[in-house]
């Protein structure tokens, strides 16, 4: 059970990520990702294309290009140049993960997801409660 102290909290980590995604600058969708532990956020990260290519994430169809990254797998991978673990950590998602990014939360040991969109996939949600982790959808009144 989440107490109010526990709510309070998730809203605000929430809040502080969909401000996190107005840093990218992807057009068609910002999206912003923070990995809290301890009440301390170890990693953030917005949707983006790889270090070093061109800050333009859709092709000149407007479709996103492949080889963007998601803000949760730049979060996580920033991990892996760190000496923090995220073991038991909670990642706050502005937007519900997708299946790729569930992967990669499962295999990171995180504890929670919590997102305050919802996506047209239920996968990746549902891949996460298959590895039992806890995913809270708790949507942000404007
Ligand atoms: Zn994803």
């Amino acid at each position: 059970m989440m107490d109010d102290k526990q709510l309070a909290l998730d809203m605000r980590y929430l809040r502080m990520a969909r401000i996190w995604a107005e840093n990218s600058y992807c057009e068609r969708r910002k999206v912003g990702a923070l990995i809290v532990k301890d009440k301390r956020i170890i990693a953030d990260g917005y949707n983006g294309t790889p270090v070093g290519f061109e800050n333009i994430c859709e092709d000149e169809s407007g479709q996103t290009k492949q080889y963007v990254l998601h803000a949760e797998a730049n979060a996580i991978t920033k991990l892996a140049s760190s000496t923090n673990d995220s073991s038991g950590a909670t990642v706050y998602v502005t937007d519900a993960p997708c299946i790729e990014c569930a992967k990669l939360i499962i295999q990171s040991h995180m504890r929670r997801v919590v997102y305050s969109t919802e996506y047209r996939l239920r996968d990746g949600i549902e891949l996460l409660q298959r590895a039992g982790i806890q995913v809270d959808y708790l949507p942000l009144e404007d």
